[in-house]
């Protein structure tokens, strides 16, 4: 039998999640946003909640939950924020993620413990200058030494979250490390710690929305790090990241969802305080239909998301399911973001509200973890149809 209903954990971990962001998250984070602050405080007091630890086990300092206990606290926090929930989403299942999927256990015991509590920060570099979408395209290489000892890393990498912060201490990068017997690039993934010489990072773009999250491009010019820093096989690094970028897709579906509730949210206090022509706005029914539809495409969402999370928890294949909750979950979210714009009129385009950050956060969501186009081509693709 279909059973909806959150276990007593999950509801547990929601609630609390859903207090830190209305009592920590929502008094504070407009002012770092337009500062376009990194709220260093809200990522420590999330670590402190075991946040950044949830879907690890215990022995590498996790909380020994699973994925679809990270997306419950991504949608709970992106209801108020959605810097701080990228912040969370890209530390977990892009930092740590990969360490804990593909890292040998030194490299586990080495880097997830501080990841997992939230005191360091890892990234995750696949997108360059040249290509994101085809990120087979990768032009950044890393050549072994002559002695073998050292990976000598020449490139760069564009639009990297969580990677210049003062508490980051990774960078995972692709790069292509030699020829397959077939012609195509050899992809491998290589941990770059912070601070390695060669590795510099650029100053923070200026961005149209996450403006309280950490963006940077990042250059490799002769940068060397051990050969053992190698994460995984050599070679696998594509297929590693492919299948890191199957899961984070799961997880900016719940973000997306949680901005798209936030709007309903703020929508359903706004219509009863607010008045024209002798009536509050929300007694009339374009407005009461406006907000029916943000409830309808949260609540599909959400639904999208949970059953790829369930597939995936029960080691079922869910690329799909992926696809579709991401594209439905960023669709919801930017129509929403859209739609309660509207109903808070000029207030509505006013940084004071919540809602102008929401219709700034809301575009990325169609663009980051691979765009609408990308879970298109991904969906036909899982039909069947010629790629
Ligand atoms: C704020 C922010 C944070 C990010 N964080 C990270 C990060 O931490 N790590 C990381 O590696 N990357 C990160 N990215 C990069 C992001 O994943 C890429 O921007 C995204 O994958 C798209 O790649 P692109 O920008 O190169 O666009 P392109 O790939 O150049 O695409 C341009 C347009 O062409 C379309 N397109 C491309 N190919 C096709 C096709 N075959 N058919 C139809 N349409 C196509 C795309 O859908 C898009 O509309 C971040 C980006 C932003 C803006």
């Amino acid at each position: 039998m279909i059973d909806f209903r959150l276990g007593d954990e999950y509801e547990a971990l929601r609630k609390t999640v859903q207090d830190f962001a209305q009592n920590e998250v929502a008094p504070v984070i407009g002012g770092f946003y337009e500062r376009e602050e990194f709220p260093y405080d809200l990522v420590a007091g999330m670590g402190r909640m075991g946040l950044f630890g949830l879907p690890f086990p215990e022995e590498f300092g996790g909380m020994g939950g699973d994925y679809f206990a990270l997306c419950l606290a991504l949608e709970e926090l992106a209801r108020v924020d959605s810097s701080v929930a990228i912040t969370l989403e890209a530390g977990v299942s892009l930092g740590a993620m990969p360490i804990y999927r593909f890292g040998s256990d030194e490299q586990k015991r080495r880097w997830l413990p501080a990841l997992c509590a939230g005191e360091a920060l890892g990234a995750f570099g696949l997108t360059e200058p040249g290509g994101g979408s085809d990120a087979g395209a990768t032009r950044t290489t890393a050549r072994l030494d002559d002695g073998g000892g050292d990976w000598v890393i020449n490139g760069s990498k564009s639009f990297i979250t969580n990677s210049g912060t003062d508490i980051t201490r990774l960078v995972t990068v692709t790069a292509v490390t030699g020829q397959k017997p077939d012609g195509r690039k050899e992809i491998s993934a290589i941990i770059v710690p912070s601070g390695t010489p060669g590795f510099t990072v650029a100053p923070k773009y200026s961005k149209v929305g996450w403006n309280a999250s950490d963006t940077h491009e990042l250059s490799f010019d002769d940068c060397r790090v051990p050969a053992g820093n190698l994460l995984g096989e050599r070679g696998r690094g594509y297929a590693q990241f492919l299948s890191i970028l199957d899961e984070g897709r799961i997880a900016i579906a719940a973000l997306s969802v949680g901005l798209a509730q936030g709007c309903v949210d703020e929508c359903l206090r706004y219509v009863n305080e607010r008045e024209a022509f002798g009536s509050k706005i929300g007694a009339y029914q374009a407005i009461q239909f406006k907000i029916a539809d943000m409830e309808t495409r949260a609540h599909t969402a959400r639904l999208a998301y949970y059953q790829a999370a369930a597939k995936m928890l029960r080691g079922e294949p869910f690329k799909k399911e992926a696809a579709i909750a991401k594209l439905v979950s960023s669709n919801a979210a930017m129509d929403n973001a859209r739609d309660a714009t509207q109903v808070f009129g000029g207030y509505g385009f006013m940084n004071e509200f919540p809602v102008g950050r929401f219709y700034r956060d809301a575009k990325i969501l169609e663009i980051g973890e691979g765009t609408s186009e990308v879970q298109r081509m991904l969906i036909a693709r899982e039909l069947g149809l010629p790629s």
